[in-house]
């Protein structure tokens, strides 16, 4: 069995003074570990998954083979200026500044149940914004799924408090 734990390196004081960062890159790059890791992601989505929306960035790293695996698609939600076609877009504070994701209008919609993948989370901000740029598109989220939580932050209550019960976390 692979420690996956042992894999996600802290990083202190990164990006910012009183940051630790968790690095997933030894994770991402162990064949056991990225394995493992999926594998761990894919067993805990709810049933009825029909398309995975995942977040910029490392979302991108989990969500589309975690897609592989469910037999679904994969949506990037992006940050401002990338996507090329028609999009909604939401702007939500971050500890300093702010931040916008963008969804294109097409890429979910009415009768969608979406799965966000991420790879941590930490205050909510970002999967609440995101899960709302899929709601105004008429879709639903069935769940979120990351590989790390950070338990000492509210990411899970202010999740629910949008009515996003369904959480799951590898680490
Ligand atoms: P939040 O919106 O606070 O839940 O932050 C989640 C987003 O920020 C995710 O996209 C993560 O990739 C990133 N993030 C937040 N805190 C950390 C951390 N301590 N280590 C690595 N990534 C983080």
């Amino acid at each position: 069995m692979v420690d996956l734990a042992s894999l996600v390196v802290d990083v202190p004081d990164f990006p910012r003074p009183g940051v630790v960062f968790k690095d997933v890159t030894p994770l991402l790059a162990s064949a056991e570990g990225l394995a493992a890791a999926v594998d761990a992601m894919v067993a805990s989505v709810p049933g009825g998954v029909d398309v995975v929306v995942g977040l910029e960035a490392r979302g991108f790293l989990f969500g589309p083979p975690v897609a592989l695996a469910l037999g679904v698609g994969f949506v990037p939600v992006r940050k401002p200026g990338k996507l090329p076609r028609e999009s909604v877009e939401v702007s939500y504070a971050l500890e300093y500044g702010e931040e916008t994701l963008a969804l294109h209008v097409d890429a979910v919609g009415p009768g969608d149940r979406v799965l966000v993948v991420d790879d941590v989370l930490a205050t909510g901000g970002t999967a609440v914004a995101a899960a709302g740029l899929v709601r105004r598109l008429g879709a639903e989220v069935v769940g979120v799924s990351v590989l790390l939580e950070l338990t000492f932050l509210p990411g899970r209550a202010l999740l629910a408090e949008h009515g996003l019960d369904r959480v799951d976390a590898v680490l």
